[in-house]
């Protein structure tokens, strides 16, 4: 959407800090033995104190209030039974409403000790997306985020998953525009002052190439080398943008070893 009132912009901004903090609440609990399903009840449980309902839940069918994905899967984890093991790496993706609008947001976690080349696409996965928040400027065009995202990750070897890309979004989850993460500089639509987006880099260590999971939710990536995914809401605005949404709520749970 595009906001034109603060009202908009405080429901907005609310619905963004509760997802960022259920991230902050679920990472507590994110350790080596922790079933996927314990995280999805603690989100849901800590969305619902916020006075919000969860975002995902029932979306199209999705049958958690948070997407899980471990390692390969890249993002549509579906939660359940499946335990977190040391050196994995989780997705946690959290949807709520609110006042009628949508949050949306997703880190990245090591579950105990993750090797360094994982960390490394960590931290350059999320570094990728502040790099793209920068061209979020009224006047640039989607094309200069997309190409910041991938140009960045791309020196590393990495490879940008083209199947799924970040969104606009206000009173429904998804809206236009489609934020790709790759893309030429210059190109795709103007950006104007006001609009809402969530821009999502999902990359991966392997190939940019990823199938879907007989579950008809989890995407993987086809060498099933690990991936990454980092996602914040952003106002376009015609100097700084106006970030929404926030990490430091969970980097203050996590361990200083352990941020990313
Ligand atoms: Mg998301
Ligand atoms: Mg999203």
């Amino acid at each position: 959407m595009i906001v034109t009132t603060n009202e908009e912009v405080e429901a907005l901004k609310e619905n963004a800090i509760i997802v960022s903090k259920t991230l902050a609440e679920v990472a507590k609990y994110i350790e080596p033995g922790v079933k996927t399903i314990t995280l999805d009840n603690i989100a849901e449980e800590f969305i619902r104190s916020e006075g919000a309902v969860p975002g995902f839940k029932g979306y199209r069918g999705f049958p958690g209030t948070l997407c899980i994905s471990v390692n390969e899967e890249v993002v549509h984890g579906i939660p359940g039974e499946r335990v977190l093991k040391n050196g994995d790496v989780v997705s946690i993706d959290c949807g709520c409403i609110k006042h009628g609008y949508y949050g949306d947001s997703a880190y990245t976690f090591p579950v105990g000790g993750v090797n360094q080349e994982v960390m490394d696409l960590l931290q350059r996965t999320k570094e990728s997306l502040f790099r793209a928040i920068s061209m979020a400027q009224a006047g640039k065009r989607v094309g200069d985020i997309s190409f910041a995202v991938q140009e960045y990750v791309e020196s590393f070897g990495y490879s940008v998953v083209r199947e799924l890309v970040g969104h606009g979004i206000g009173r429904q989850l998804h809206e236009k525009p489609d934020i790709p993460n790759y893309g030429r500089k210059g190109s795709g639509a103007k950006l104007t002052d006001g609009t809402v987006i969530c821009i999502e880099p999902m990359i991966n260590l392997g190939t940019k190439n990823v199938v879907q999971a007989s579950d008809g939710w989890t995407i993987r990536t086809s060498d099933r080398q690990p991936s990454a995914h980092f996602e914040l809401t952003v106002i376009v605005r015609k100097e700084e943008p106006e970030v929404l949404s926030t990490f430091s709520f969970v980097e203050e749970v996590l361990r200083p070893e352990r941020i990313i």
